[in-house]
């Protein structure tokens, strides 16, 4: 006899990322059951991470079936790339290799499934569970390997016309700047990515560090430290102030790890950004509530969606984020 509620039923919900997968068991009132991570193979060529996210979502949903008897109501899965809602069709993905893979040869069950972008994905699961819950328009931006955001507008997030919208990432910030990998010059993410600080720091110092270490330093006044993240912040502050006066977001939330500095991070932010906007005041800034779990929660609202229940949120309970830790 299962503990969860017979007549509730379960979806399958992966986050796909450029080298591990998240996966979860999530039932219609939002209690996620079972957890799993696995890795994403994409070293083996794109037909290989097809086969393994195959193989993840079937003993997922074997766990789900054991636990609560029965099959999935759906699938949902967060992918790294540009995906067509109208077909199910994960159009590109650079990570992983991919072109035009169908949401359908992901499955290996007869059940419906939607696709995410995963930034967006994530920003779904903010909105609606995490640190947006009751906001309709603010941007979720995650500071990692990369930067792009999710734009909430009015309650959903916003893919655009071809579904690059949020690649703020890549938004010049210092015309006359470095190099980034895109082929432009001066993004953001060139500065103020985990990735650039811990590159920039490292490259300073003659000493390799991650951007843990350099934030460390930088509470500890090392003056390479301190001059690579002032760099990060005066380019998010430019970035954020280009976003906010274009959009005007009720907040902006820090994610990824480079928010996990805390007020180190978020405290001279909020100070340069609400010196740089002179006519009108700043948003605040809020951290991210559910962590690497997003990608997964949000994965499982798609899900939900597929399953004929667009509105799974509204009897999710409040304490979700709490138990869906992902190992
Ligand atoms: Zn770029």
């Amino acid at each position: 006899m299962s503990q969860y509620s017979e007549d509730s039923g379960y979806v399958v919900a992966v986050d796909v990322g450029g080298t591990s997968m998240k996966g979860g068991v999530v039932t219609r009132s939002g209690e996620v059951v079972a957890t799993d991570r696995r890795p994403t193979g994409a070293e083996g060529g794109p037909e290989n991470v097809v086969a393994a996210i195959r193989s993840f979502v079937g003993d997922l949903a074997a766990r789900g079936s054991s636990l609560l008897g029965r099959a999935p109501a759906a699938v949902g899965i967060a992918v790294p790339g540009l995906v067509d809602d109208a077909t199910a069709t994960a159009l590109y993905a650079a990570n992983l290799g991919w072109r035009d893979v169908p949401a359908t040869g992901l499955v290996p069950l007869d059940v419906p499934v939607l696709l995410g972008h995963d930034v967006r994905t994530g920003g779904l699961a903010e909105s609606v569970l995490g640190a947006g819950r009751e906001l309709t328009d603010f941007l979720f931006l995650p500071i990692g390997t990369g930067i792009a955001g999710a734009m909430i507008i009015k309650g959903g997030p916003y893919g655009g016309t071809s579904g690059w919208a949020g690649e703020i990432g890549h938004i010049p910030v210092f015309p006359e700047g470095e190099r980034c990998a895109c082929g432009q010059t001066g993004c953001l993410e060139t500065y103020a990515s985990a990735a650039a600080v811990a590159r920039r720091y490292s490259a300073r110092a003659a000493s390799p560090a991650t951007a843990e270490r350099v934030a460390a330093l930088t509470a500890a006044g090392d003056p390479v430290a301190v001059k690579v993240w002032d760099d990060a912040v005066e380019a998010l502050s430019l970035a954020l102030a280009t976003y906010t006066l274009l959009l005007d977001p009720s907040a902006i939330v820090l994610g990824g790890g480079l928010a996990e500095a805390g007020p180190l991070l978020s405290d001279p932010l909020a100070a340069r950004l609400g010196e740089r906007l002179t006519f009108r005041s700043a948003p605040p800034l809020r951290k991210a509530a559910l962590g690497v779990s997003a990608g997964m929660l949000g994965a499982a609202l798609l899900g939900w969606r597929a399953a004929g229940v667009p509105d799974a949120r509204a009897s999710w309970a409040l304490d979700v984020p709490k138990t869906s830790a992902v190992p």
